[in-house]
């Protein structure tokens, strides 16, 4: 069992077999990335393996002011195609302000 943390974004899906809506990965990007592949997904709750297609994702965004909220699990997930990655390798602040000594 793991908690929504504040402020952050998620990817949403429905299993198309009992309808539950889960999360299935942190969205890294907070919402603006730019989502364009088809994901291969276990339901947590009824073990469907389902094949979602990025329109069919939901974004979400927990409330910044909200107590973390268990959810029901994080599916692993397996991607099928990712096209231009949603942000993972767009940081590089971090790396280049590291300066020698
Ligand atoms: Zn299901």
């Amino acid at each position: 069992m793991r908690s929504l943390i504040p402020g952050d974004w998620y990817i949403l899906f429905t299993c198309t077999d009992c309808k539950t809506r889960q999360i299935m990965f942190p969205d890294l990007s907070e919402g603006r990335a730019d989502l364009r592949a088809t994901y291969k997904v276990e339901c947590v709750k009824c073990r469907h393996v389902g094949k979602y297609e990025s329109e069919e994702l939901e974004r979400y965004q927990h409330p910044p002011n909200a107590d973390p909220m268990p959810i029901y699990g994080i599916a692993f997930f397996a991607m099928l195609s990712l096209l231009r990655s949603f942000g993972w390798l767009r940081h590089p602040g971090r790396i280049s302000s590291v300066r020698r000594l």
